[in-house]
């Protein structure tokens, strides 16, 4: 048989292709954690170009990955054969409509994230999902993780809000499906592989990974305008006392607290390196990072003076306390926050080529967990040498540990920490991804979690969908 590369040559006469002698097949290699090796790239410029390739990919039997922007955290959106085929150019609104079950926004597939909140805040409504990546990932992409981001923490994920979506199966052909009117979406944590309890059609294609069709339109549930909020970096100088203190708030959660997320002493430390960072916050050796939503002045000026009340109450200087009041500070503040995972990734990637990098978690737990296992992790860490942080949904029970390592050896140390916590948070009646799902760099982590009867169950699933098992190839399952 001849090579997928030469088969797909066949596709340059009508579509935009990167072949793989091509070097600028080279920036369509890599996500965030895993390097491949596609054999070509199609540039799909419309959604008639997309269902051509599949068919003529279904045709010949070649594997198809699909990318969004690839900033996927688990090789999910890498190619290691066959062909990759780019989203990116399908993007833009196509309709905001209004039924009896309030107003929806039709976008294409490869639309930024940031960009769907703005065109949905520019006509008066408020989508909430916001990954730290917003930025630069895709809202299909987002519907394939079930992404969430800092304000699911009030808001949920992705899945909430999904009320349409088109799809293209491997074999071209294409399915609407919708959330039946009575049907209320799932908020759970659990990204380890497709949803199936209770789940509607619709359900299981959030959070399948690219495994099972090409998502081209999302059709999303929208809010109402957005609540104002200001948002706070609160000092701790311990980091056991700060992750108490977060502990104790989540269980007084109220309803008007948008974020609250957690930067341990070693995240604070990359978060410091930012260069607008406040001189103020530098003794901090922990910090809580909430989003507070207000009605009015009165309550705006209640709830600062609370907060200022409660951080002294915990022994700390709430003079030192970051307040953004401002759009501008906040989003001094989410570039703070962004500032971890991305200096992270850059320095890790440095040690590929050493066998090294970083080793990233996704595991959650039920927040009365939260101290137990996160003290395991440091424990461990420390046992083996290594530099590890933990940081993020710490509201939520889903802290991102982040190990680097520099070497084959230090990096198999840190996969088994890795795996040790996984097997803790199952345990502890969480799961082993939470938010970034397991795509293939995560794939045996999957067993942790589901039994052997669940994972066929999965199984069914995709051969129903793609019998040749096609799409995202090495995401989810084994290669066979
Ligand atoms: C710095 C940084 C911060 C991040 N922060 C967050 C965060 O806060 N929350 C969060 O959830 N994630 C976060 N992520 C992970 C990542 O951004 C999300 O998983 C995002 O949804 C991926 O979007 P993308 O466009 O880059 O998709 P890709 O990485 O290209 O693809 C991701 C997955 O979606 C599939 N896919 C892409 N497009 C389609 C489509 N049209 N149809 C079907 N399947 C498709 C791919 O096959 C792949 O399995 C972060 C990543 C980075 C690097």
């Amino acid at each position: 048989m001849k090579k997928y590369q030469e088969i797909l040559l066949a596709l340059a006469t009508s579509h935009d292709i990167i072949p793989k002698n091509d070097p600028r097949i080279e920036s369509y290699r890599e996500d965030t954690m895993h390097r491949g090796d596609p054999d070509a790239v199609v540039r799909a410029r419309d959604e008639r170009e997309v269902k051509e390739v599949l068919q003529f990919c279904f045709e010949h039997r070649i594997p198809v990955t699909i990318c969004g922007s690839q900033t996927s955290m688990t090789g999910a959106s890498v190619a290691e054969e066959g062909l990759l085929l780019s989203t990116e150019r399908l993007e833009g609104l196509i309709s905001l409509d209004q039924d009896t079950r309030g107003t929806t926004a039709t976008f294409r597939g490869g639309t930024i994230t940031a960009d769907v909140q703005r065109l949905v805040e520019e006509a008066g409504y408020f989508y909430p999902v916001a990954p730290t990546s917003r930025e630069s990932c895709r809202i299909a992409a987002n519907v394939a993780t079930n992404a969430s981001g800092e304000d699911s923490y009030k808001y949920g994920p992705c899945r909430t809000y999904v009320r349409r979506l088109k799809v293209l199966l491997a074999d071209g052909s294409e399915r609407v499906i919708e959330r039946p009117r009575d049907h209320i979406p799932s908020q759970e944590r659990n990204r380890a592989g497709y949803m199936l309890q209770g789940a509607q059609p619709l359900d299981l294609f959030i959070g399948s990974e690219g495994t099972l069709g090409l998502i081209t339109e999302v059709t999303l549930d929208l809010l109402p305008r957005s609540p104002s909020f200001f948002a706070m970096l609160l000092p701790f100088s311990d980091q056991r006392k700060g992750l108490h203190a977060l502990i104790d708030l989540t269980q007084k959660r109220t309803q008007s607290l948008r974020a609250l997320e957690f930067v341990d002493d070693e995240a604070c430390r990359t978060m410091k390196t930012h260069p607008d960072f406040p001189t103020a916050l530098r003794e901090a050796r922990a910090l809580i990072y909430l989003k507070q939503e207000w009605r009015d002045e009165r309550e705006r000026a209640q709830l600062l003076s609370w907060w200022c009340e409660w951080i002294e109450k915990q022994g700390e200087n709430a003079e030192i306390a970051f307040v953004a009041t401002t759009e501008k500070k906040r989003k001094m503040l989410q570039a703070f926050r962004h500032h971890i995972p991305k200096t992270v990734n850059e320095e890790a990637r440095k040690y590929w080529s050493q066998g090294g990098g970083k080793i990233g978690s996704d595991w959650w737990v039920p927040v009365k967990h939260l101290m137990e296992i996160t003290d395991f992790f440091y424990t461990e860490v420390a046992k083996a040498g290594l530099r590890g942080m933990a940081y993020a949904h710490m509201g939520s029970g889903h802290p991102h540990t982040n190990i680097v390592t520099k070497n084959r050896e230090e990096y198999q140390k840190g996969m088994q920490i890795l795996r040790k916590c996984c097997e803790k948070a199952v345990f502890f009646g969480g799961g082993v991804a939470g938010e970034h799902g397991i795509g293939k760099i995560h794939r045996d982590l999957l067993c942790i979690q589901h039994s052997s009867a669940m994972i066929s169950q999965m199984k069914k699933w995709k051969q129903e969908y793609d019998s040749h098992f096609l799409l995202g190839r090495g995401n989810l399952f084994d290669v066979v």
